[in-house]
């Protein structure tokens, strides 16, 4: 069983939204009039949202959707990349300090494991920081494989990497399940890999007007 990371198992959201404010009262003391009166932390977030798709699509790479997000937001595209570097890991900084798991999340990997399924993770991140936040959450167990699209080289929803996971795992497509919160990266995508795929819809008030079906909490698993 293949599970999602960030939305999925941990709260990205709450962590990011807290870490942005934490990050902009020390960092980037924003006049809200400066960008229309849009909150900077809506503002941070939005430009994650825009900047790490066009990662997800293959239009810059895991590194510069980092860099651009920081010339974006400071509205200073001179910033130079040690500088965007240095400011984008005071935001990580935050970041790291924010994690938590979802209360449902170890329930479920130990379910999944209890039954002898294998698990691993299939996230767009780069593994050291995507490790960690397993470790500090205190989700990483030591047979828990993890796959992150920074060191492969594809994102979701590129099929391809859930076809390179299937290949290291040595498992066939019809014989893997993926649970994501991500409609098109973690579903859609996966079943276009041959994959079955369970949509995690904790929040999402699309969840009634897709015609999708979902589930709303990991305990709601079939297994
Ligand atoms: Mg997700």
């Amino acid at each position: 069983m293949l599970f999602d990371l960030d939305g999925t198992l941990v709260d990205h959201h709450c962590a990011a939204v807290a870490a942005a404010g934490d990050f902009i009262r020390q960092y980037a003391r924003h006049d809200p009039a400066d960008h229309g009166g849009e909150d900077p932390v809506a503002r941070w977030m939005r430009l994650e949202e825009v900047h790490f798709r066009r990662y997800e699509h293959g239009e810059i790479t895991h590194t510069q959707q980092r860099r651009e997000r920081i010339r974006d937001f400071f509205g200073t595209p001179g910033i130079d990349d040690g500088r965007a570097d240095e400011l984008f890991g005071h935001f990580l900084d935050f970041y790291r300090s924010r994690w938590t798991a979802f209360p449902d999340a170890a329930d479920a990997l130990n379910r999944v494991r209890d039954k002898g399924l294998r698990v691993a993770i299939v996230t767009n991140g780069a593994l050291a920081l995507q490790k960690m936040k397993l470790e500090r959450t205190g989700l990483f167990t030591g047979d828990l494989m993890m796959f992150c699209s920074a060191e492969i080289g594809c994102a979701k929803p590129d099929p391809g990497i859930y076809r390179h996971v299937l290949d290291h795992l040595d498992c066939r497509a019809s014989e893997a399940l993926m649970v994501g919160d991500n409609l098109a990266n973690d579903v859609h995508a996966a079943r276009r890999a041959g994959l079955q795929a369970i949509w995690l819809a904790r929040y999402s008030r699309t969840g009634n007007t897709t015609g999708e079906p979902f589930i709303r909490s990991l305990a709601d698993l079939p297994v």
